[in-house]
């Protein structure tokens, strides 16, 4: 047999025949609304396929409709993606925020009860104590610290300990890298499982995937990205993406179909460009990291570096660093002695790596978290969790990293 071919391998060609489009090399976009039908016949198929009417035939793909239902761009980048995180399917969405609230709202029902990390992005935080809150699911939140007891006993704190209808977690968190064990909330989601209620638990793994870390291999039932982050990887687009089993994808992919958040042709095509250098970009984006963060580990002008490079080996967070993740990523948090202040002059210094939020592009990007992205959380719970007025975080790009280094240890000399 064939020994089968590893996913960068595969990120030039797989799920595209060249012979349907006139033998170009790289798919067209399929700038179109709508497919002509060859026959009357044919158009019933594939609804039939398509609405859950009959199951698909043996060697049946789902003909195309209508390109908020399917479209060859969308389809060939979902492919594609299936194949980091060995998923049975894929969705793509206008944005990581659009794939995170469609599972949400696929697999939680008014009186049902949430379990969700925190600190987790914004934008989610935001929408399970907004709109979940107002539309009667209630949430709890769990910390990276937290045992399997520890979690177990807040959630029963609730009295609603069989009405759990979905663990979300986002590890390793932003901006802090805390890390949370996959394994450990698979067995807690089991563990609140009953007959009528199958708990799933659902994984934001935007921060390490999807090369460094394959959350369904640990247990995790879906697995959801900004695609807008390293998948994109250029700052030209927004996009998410969900994974799972087939079972758990034709529910997102339904309510995808009617809430009409898929991405958009240009989109798909512009991500299907981008996974093609996936994996060389995120070698050399951590690579720089590592750099980056010896060079910050001992400078005197900062206080501490957070990143997942450094971590102490005795402990338990090392544990599930190796258990997890394949590399320590190219996220770097630190803080610039001297307060707010110096930390922000310290951020007008600088000329190579570029003051803005997001992270995982090719060009470096560094922002101030607890006046920045993490602006709306309460002060004494950014104190908390680590986020203090000093702390800086950066997301190494793939500049060559002495001149990252210079670009930092000028900004730090203007300051002093
Ligand atoms: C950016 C981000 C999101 C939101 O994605 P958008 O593409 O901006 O909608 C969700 N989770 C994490 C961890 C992120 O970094």
């Amino acid at each position: 047999m064939k020994k089968p071919l590893h996913p960068e391998s595969l990120m030039m060609t797989h799920g595209y025949q060249p012979e349907l489009s006139e033998g170009a090399v790289k798919p067209p976009i399929f700038q179109t609304s709508t497919f002509v039908f060859k026959t009357a016949e044919e158009g019933k198929a594939f609804f039939e396929v398509a609405y859950g009417l009959r199951e698909k035939g043996q060697d049946e793909q789902l003909g195309l409709i209508y390109s908020r239902i399917n479209n060859p761009n969308l389809e060939i980048l979902e492919n594609r993606l299936c194949l980091w995180d060995k998923a049975d399917d894929c969705a793509v969405f206008e944005s990581g925020m659009s794939a995170i609230s469609t599972v949400l709202m696929e697999f939680l029902k008014p009186g049902e009860l949430l379990v969700y990390s925190s600190p987790t992005y914004g934008g989610t935080d935001h929408f399970i104590n907004d709109f979940l809150k107002r539309i009667g699911v209630s949430s709890v939140s769990i910390n990276a610290q937290d045992s399997k007891e520890a979690i177990l006993a807040k959630v029963k704190a609730t009295g609603k300990a069989d009405k759990v209808g979905l663990i979300f977690i986002e590890t390793p968190s932003n901006p802090t890298n805390a890390l949370i064990d996959i394994a450990m909330c698979k067995t807690i989601a089991d563990e609140l499982s009953h007959e009528e209620q199958q708990v799933k638990l659902a994984v934001d793994n935007t921060y390490m995937g999807p090369v460094w870390c394959h959350p369904l291999a640990h247990g995790a039932d879906l697995v959801m990205y900004s695609a807008t982050k390293y998948i994109g990887g250029h700052s030209d687009l927004i996009a998410g993406a969900v994974l799972g089993n087939t079972q758990d994808m034709i529910r997102v992919k339904t309510l995808r179909t009617f809430l009409g958040n898929m991405a958009s042709p240009h989109t798909c095509w512009l991500l299907t460009r981008s996974l093609e250098t996936l994996k060389v970009r995120m070698e050399q984006q951590a690579k720089g990291a590592q750099d980056v963060a010896n060079f910050l580990m001992t400078h005197n002008q900062v206080d501490k570096v957070v990143y997942l490079g450094n971590l102490d080996e005795k402990s338990a967070a090392y544990k599930i660093y190796k258990k997890q993740y394949s590399s320590p990523g190219a996220m770097i948090s630190f803080e610039v002695k001297g307060g707010e202040k110096a930390a922000f002059k310290f951020l007008n210094q600088l000329h190579l790596i570029k003051l803005a939020v997001s992270l995982g592009s090719t060009e470096s990007l560094i922002q101030h978290p607890a006046s920045m992205t993490h602006a709306g959380i309460a002060p004494e719970e950014k104190i908390k969790m680590g986020i203090t007025e000093s702390l800086v975080r950066v997301s190494i790009g793939v500049e060559n990293s002495e001149d990252l280094i210079n670009d930092i240890a000028q900004a730090f000399d203007a300051i002093k």
